[in-house]
């Protein structure tokens, strides 16, 4: 018997398991391809499906640099996507994305969401809030998306305003790293620039992290416009002078030698249409890789 190539059937994410039924798992991968609130170009709601298949060569035992197997430590399913009616206009769907996640959080797992926009980041917050109170929001991003507007609109530039005012998210323990565009009003949000980062180590970076967000329940969301746009060309609003893969993976790990209870997460914006050579589907399959081996490592 042939060991099953990487290239070859149907491409879960990291080629894990495929299923609706879930019984007793640690973390379900969901994608929810949705991308009617971007502002600027479209083509998230292909995300999901191009991160898959860039994920299926990645799985392969222990992962550098963790020396863990993430799979033979936490129970892990590919619950496949969320059916999304585009007819039913973006509050709507809001509405059914947070009601289908809370459904999976009552089976007692955490869910690592591959986006879609980030606007759905909100129904995620509002399903997790539910289960765990108000949030301690680590955010990746080069935008704020805490743009106010009187009239509340579906927009992926807004959500944690919206978020923040209805108590879904602790501002005092929140803070966003790799952002490199104005926004006067920060709402309470530690701020840890894309410029701030290219002159510090990991290390100070994931102090920072740890500090601010305490012993809160965490949630986490990557945006991948946190990245360089010569490391992820493929995404809706991209801005010079971001972040490479390696401070990334190197954040992460260590982020890992500090005891941070993150909950949920999600990686988000991916628009394979401006995508070349797949490398932003890589950089958010290998993201979405190393949260799953950051939540292992919290548990060893
Ligand atoms: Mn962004
Ligand atoms: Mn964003």
């Amino acid at each position: 018997m042939y060991e099953q190539n990487t290239f070859a059937h149907l491409p879960t994410f990291l080629r894990l398991d495929y299923t609706k039924e879930l019984d007793g798992e640690d973390v379900v991968v969901i994608g929810i391809p949705y991308d009617l609130a971007t502002s600027n170009r479209p083509g998230a709601r292909f995300g999901p499906r191009a991160i898959r298949a860039a994920s299926t060569q990645l799985a392969w035992g222990a992962q550098w640099p963790w020396g863990i197997d993430p799979f033979e430590i936490l129970r892990v399913v590919d619950y496949g996507d969320l059916d999304i009616d585009c007819g039913f206009g973006p509050n709507l769907i809001s509405a059914e994305i947070m009601v289908d996640v809370q459904r999976i959080l009552r089976t007692g797992a955490s869910t690592l969401v591959l986006g879609g926009d980030h606007y759905v980041t909100y129904s995620l917050l509002k399903a997790y809030a539910e289960t765990h109170g108000p949030l301690a929001l680590i955010h990746f991003d080069a935008h704020s998306d805490t743009w106010s507007e009187k009239v509340k609109r579906a927009d992926h530039g807004t959500m944690f305003y919206h978020a923040t005012r209805e108590g879904l998210i602790d501002p005092d323990h929140s803070i966003q790293v790799g952002i490199r565009t104005e926004n006067n009003d920060r709402m309470g949000f530690e701020w840890v620039t894309a410029d701030l980062i290219h002159n510090r180590s990991a290390s100070f970076v994931a102090d920072r992290i740890r500090n601010r967000v305490g012993d809160k329940n965490a949630y986490l969301t990557f945006d991948i416009d946190c990245l360089d746009p010569s490391v992820a060309p493929g995404t809706g609003t991209p801005v010079c002078g971001g972040l490479f893969m390696h401070q990334i993976q190197s954040i992460f790990y260590e982020l890992a030698k500090h005891s941070i209870n993150v909950v949920g997460m999600d990686v988000m914006e991916v628009s394979p249409p401006y995508d070349h050579a797949e490398i932003t589907s890589l950089a958010a399959a290998t993201i979405a890789l190393d949260l799953l081996c950051f939540q292992a490592t919290a548990r060893t």
